[in-house]
């Protein structure tokens, strides 16, 4: 018996299987998607089965030295999900598998173990032994203690520790039994389900009808209008079945209330996958998921590879997310990936939002995806009232970074003792420090960027590579006290509300103050409890979050991200917008936002304003036709990377030019062009853009380049396709 296997290198050179002889004792055991030790050229390498045959190969085959962990192993749909993704983001196959396992069981050398046990003690001999021994050690009352203890049940060893214990386990008459322990359990609630309104019954009846189909299903309903209470209902009757779920969600910061009520209605049956876990937590939850122990798995991007079996149904919660898309290798879109699941399972799919991608509106206008709407909120409180505010005006009054109504609407609700929301989305104190007498600039030296400034802890530091430098009182330049502090950041903005509110309480959460583990649910715990009166903070404020007692949300600058350099800058601000928005008045009291703005006549914030996604559809689907970008056409992008100007420029030309002879002639190649950004880490990147509707020759070609190119060690190709970011 011989297997096929893949090695651990996860280089094109060697992304090919090698095959193996399998040892006698192993050929019971063996199955593809094992992990095992092979011989490789001098070393030995891990490697995992691809494929077991009994054809002899026509060359000398070392043996397996040993299968690595029989009792977990990719499974045949794991298998098959790898090539998938490999085919479409042009990853080796070894990068495919390793990014569906947990740190924990990826395939490389580890020592470590990852179980946690309990130790239990109990009793190791009959009854008539254990009185025979107490009545002969009368005066070990301690021990005796014990022995009648353990008679009826056994005790964690920690309780009852110490030398008695000790005397016992050496006579043996007692022993030490360990019981794996999760790090993660669940527990569930009784709750009273809400009726589901005539919208929701309507959407639930839709998919619950067509339930052992495959569908996708754009589930479009305003901010609070009830889609996870929808598919809670969904889940419900697909566990009925004895079938399986899975959930995705955006962030940490959002899986925190999504898994509070997954955890409240579904118990023991969740298992949780998120970047906020420790590999600890993470092995636990797979093996759980892998031992068919839950029965939902709510969890990041990742989460669409967990093994599950008899898969019921997929839900991906903020289906518009950029989150979805990993921007490292594997460049995949786990859309793409639960398409692919939800139809080899024949089961739905459904993508919810308030604010879906436009590609995914666009599909369903073509009926590739199924449309269903949800109109009202839930509880039919009415969308908030939203007032544009043009910031050019107060700069005359000399309103810097508040504006009057701003600044007295925050008055109100703190008298009104109700909560306050504020978007400002930039970290940092200030983005742009320069002085006024040289104009020197602080710029980072690795990368093409200016330094943002961190007061608290005084330092200024590149977002991009994480240079950081302590700040000097005058300008490092000219050595004069002129240094001046440019482009406001959730910092600053902190300590400009701290001294016009000096009673508010405030809370700050963007990346800085959030790098701790359980610091997100935190702060969004103590904020829900009424701990704080304003939440300030960057994007990661704007998302499912449901606050009650908010009802004032307010934009500082809606300028960040309409003025991106990116075909997505009007959708990402629509969404941003509409999304932090709908934060306020959710439940009992009406809500209002507040957007400040130096561009007062835009039309996305005009229809921000009206709270109306279908007409901003209409106008952003218009720009988008006029300049063939998606969701009319499609896009591939190249980076060609190097610490070497000259060399990532020549190849960059040398690969537009195999493009443009090779691709379809319909397809259009732009660039090379230097990135957004030119210099991140002192590596060049040019960029090529591919816009294409068919293009039959596209995937070979870019084979062919990624093959050409793997040899080279001094310039890095990556390939995206459908990038989220431009
Ligand atoms: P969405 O996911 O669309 O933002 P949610 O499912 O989170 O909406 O619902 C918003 C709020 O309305 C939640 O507090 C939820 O418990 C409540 N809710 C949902 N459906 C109903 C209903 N039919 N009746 C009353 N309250 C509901
Ligand atoms: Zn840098």
């Amino acid at each position: 018996m011989y297997a096929e296997v893949i090695i651990e290198y996860p280089v094109k050179s060697l992304d090919k299987s090698f095959t193996y002889l399998v040892k006698e004792d192993d050929q019971k055991i063996i199955k593809v998607g094992m992990k095992v030790v092979v011989p490789f050229g001098k070393s030995v390498v891990n490697g995992i089965v691809i494929k077991i045959t009994s054809a002899k190969p026509d060359y000398e085959t070392k043996e397996i030295c040993y299968i690595d962990n029989p009792d977990v192993y990719l499974n045949a749909e794991q298998m098959d999900l790898g090539k998938y993704l490999k085919d479409e983001t042009l990853c080796t196959l070894i990068t495919a598998y390793q990014t569906m396992l947990p740190s924990a069981l990826k395939i490389k050398n580890q020592k470590h173990s990852y179980d946690l046990y309990d130790t239990f003690i109990s009793l190791n001999t009959d009854l008539d032994s254990i009185e025979k021994y107490i009545v002969n050690h009368e005066r070990s009352h301690k021990q005796i203690e014990i022995l009648d203890l353990l008679k009826t049940q056994d005790v964690l060893k920690k309780d009852i520790a110490g030398a008695p214990l000790n005397t016992l386990i050496k006579n043996r008459l007692v022993k030490e039994v360990k019981v794996k322990k999760a790090r993660i359990n669940a527990q569930s609630k009784v709750e009273v389900l809400p009726v589901l309104n005539e919208e929701q019954q309507k959407a639930y009846e839709i998919v619950n009808n067509n339930i052992n189909h495959y569908q996708t299903y754009l589930l479009q309903g305003v901010t609070g209008s009830g889609k996870t209470e929808v598919y809670m209902r969904l889940i419900k009757d697909v566990l009925d079945l004895g079938k399986t779920a899975i959930v995705l969600v955006p962030e940490i910061c959002l899986t925190t209330q999504t898994v509070k009520r997954f955890y409240n209605r579904f118990g023991s049956d969740v298992a949780i996958f998120h970047s906020g876990l420790s590999n600890g937590e993470k092995y636990d939850e797979y093996l759980k998921i892998y031992h068919n122990e839950v029965k939902i798995v709510v969890g990041t991007r990742s989460s669409i590879f967990v093994p599950l079996q008899s898969l019921g149904i997929i839900i991906i919660d903020e289906e518009h997310s950029e989150t979805y898309k990993q921007d490292s290798n594997p460049r995949y879109n786990a859309i793409d990936m639960a398409i692919y699941r939800a139809k080899k399972n024949n089961i739905p799919l459904i993508l919810a939002s308030a604010t879906p991608s436009l590609e995914s509106r666009a599909r369903a206008d073509k009926g590739v995806y199924s449309l269903i709407t949800l109109n009202k909120r839930a509880n039919n409180m009415e969308l908030p009232t939203t007032t544009v505010v043009d910031m050019t005006l107060e700069l005359k009054k000399r309103n810097f970074i508040f504006s009057d109504i701003l600044k007295e609407k925050i008055n109100e609700r703190l008298e009104k003792k109700e909560q306050i929301i504020l978007l400002l989305n930039r970290r940092g104190f200030s983005t742009f420090i320069n002085c006024t007498m040289c104009g020197y600039t602080y710029k980072c030296p690795n990368c093409d960027i200016t330094l943002t400034y961190h007061k608290t802890i005084n330092n200024l530091r590149c977002h991009y590579c994480g240079y950081v430098i302590k700040k000097d009182d005058v300008c490092p330049k000219c050595h004069e006290a002129a240094l001046n502090y440019l482009g406001l950041g959730t910092e600053k903005l902190e300590e400009e509300l701290s001294k016009i509110y000096p009673n508010a309480k405030l809370v700050r959460m963007d990346q800085d103050t959030t790098s701790t583990k359980g610091s997100y649910q935190r702060i969004i715990d103590d904020f829900a409890d009424g701990k704080y009166d304003i939440l300030l903070g960057t994007q990661m404020i704007s998302k499912g979050l449901d606050f009650k007692n908010v009802t004032l949300v307010g934009v500082i600058n809606a300028d960040t991200s309409l003025n991106l350099p990116d075909f997505r800058a009007n959708e990402k601000t629509f969404a941003l917008l509409y999304q932090t928005s709908g934060r306020a008045g959710r439940d009992k009291k009406a809500g209002e936002v507040i957007i400040q703005t130096f561009n007062p006549d835009n039309e996305v914030l005009k229809y921000v304003k009206e709270n109306d996604y279908n007409k901003f559809y209409l106008y952003e689907m218009h720009i988008r036709h006029q300049l063939k970008y998606p969701p009319y056409t499609y896009i591939c992008i190249l980076s060609i990377k190097s610490k070497e100007y000259d060399l990532a420029s020549v190849k960059a030309t040398e690969i537009k030019k195999i493009l443009s002879r090779k691709l379809d002639k319909k397809s259009i190649v732009f660039g090379p062009t230097p990135a957004a950004v030119f210099k991140v880490n002192n590596v060049y990147n040019f960029q090529i853009t591919i816009k294409y509707t068919f293009d039959e020759y596209l995937k070979n070609t870019l084979k062919e380049i990624d093959e050409m190119c793997a040899s080279d060690k001094k310039v890095n190709i990556e390939i995206t396709f459908n990038p989220s970011r431009f």
